[in-house]
């Protein structure tokens, strides 16, 4: 196992040094210190080859993917990151790929300005797990109790595309060079929505970031807030992309069902909604309203152009077969 004691120079003495981190890499445990009247906000995710990723991903993009999915739940919360563990199972050690796999973690760690203060390397079937921490002002952090009756729906961008690029792997959908290459940076290499969600704060009263499908995760929303939802499906945004490669009928499931987009889904007041709008708008993000919510128990409708909308049945699972 001493070849796996090797990877620790990947990590150890690399990447950004944050003033928050007491004691980093190399002791037991990390000490760090949170700010006072702020919150540590913690969300741990397991990526598993064959299962979230295909095995010829690469390793690069993985780097990417796997700290992308943490921050953007530290994004849905509100949360500004600082610090990641990371649990890394290896098959073997490959040199190449282990450089190629933690270029893409250090440089949106760097990105981020999150510093990696521990982990663990095992040999094993390839699975990463990484916890990342951020922090929040106290009783500041976005839930997904907070949607009332009245509020608007928005979402941070168009979703599909990731779902897209793996179905067009998996199932061999066809797609143009350029329409594929623009999906699969999608799924590749995914941009959490950390500076809007940091905007959200304050202004929103609930968000989620979407990892599992729209209606899944604005479900989610809708049980713990304890209200309905009516979606209008042909507001919410997709790519050119998408629009180009799939007829209107087919592009439901990705757009409704898929997750992996790691957008942000968001309630707000009436009263907030045109500074939020404007802010969102000051930071790039073109945040589109895509429905709202009503008094109820956590059901929602979907309408496609006035009609009632229902969703086609067997519609695709999240990644996994
Ligand atoms: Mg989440």
């Amino acid at each position: 196992m001493k070849e796996f004691e090797l990877i620790n120079r990947y990590f150890k003495g690399r990447g950004i040094t944050r003033r928050d981190v007491d004691l980093g890499i190399g002791d037991d445990c990390a000490l760090v210190s949170v700010p006072e009247n702020y919150q540590l906000a913690i969300t741990t995710d397991t990526l598993v080859s064959g299962v979230h990723f295909f095995e010829d991903i690469p390793p690069r993009a993985l780097g990417h993917r796997v700290l992308a999915v943490n921050l953007s739940d530290l994004a849905a919360m509100g949360a500004e990151p600082t610090w990641i563990s990371l649990a890394l199972t290896l098959p073997s050690v490959d040199l190449d790929w282990l450089e190629a796999f933690t270029e893409g973690l250090h440089e949106i760690a760097e990105y981020y300005n999150v510093q990696i203060i521990g982990g663990d390397t095992t040999q094993g079937p390839l699975s990463i797990t990484v916890s990342a921490k951020g922090i929040v002002p106290r009783g500041k952090a976005l839930t997904r109790a907070g949607a009332k009756a009245g509020d608007w729906i928005f979402v941070t961008g168009p979703l599909g595309d990731a779902g897209l690029a793996i179905e067009a792997r998996k199932r061999g959908i066809a797609i143009t060079p350029d329409n594929r290459h623009e999906v699969e940076k999608r799924f590749f290499y995914p941009t959490p929505r950390v500076a809007a969600g940091q905007v959200l704060r304050g202004l929103a009263t609930s968000a989620i970031d979407i990892s599992d499908g729209l209606v899944a995760d604005l479900g989610h929303i809708l049980r713990k807030s304890q209200v309905n939802a009516v979606v209008q499906v042909e507001k919410v945004p997709m790519s050119a992309a998408l629009k180009n490669t799939l007829v209107e009928g087919e592009r439901w499931p990705f757009v409704l069902n898929y997750g992996d987009d790691y957008e942000l889904l968001f309630t707000v007041s009436d009263a907030n909604k045109g500074a939020l709008e404007n802010k969102l708008k000051q930071y790039g993000v073109e945040a589109k309203c895509i429905g709202q919510i009503q008094a109820g128990n956590g059901q929602l409708d979907l309408t496609l152009k006035g009609q009632k909308f229902t969703l086609p049945k067997g519609g695709y699972e999240h990644f996994s077969d």
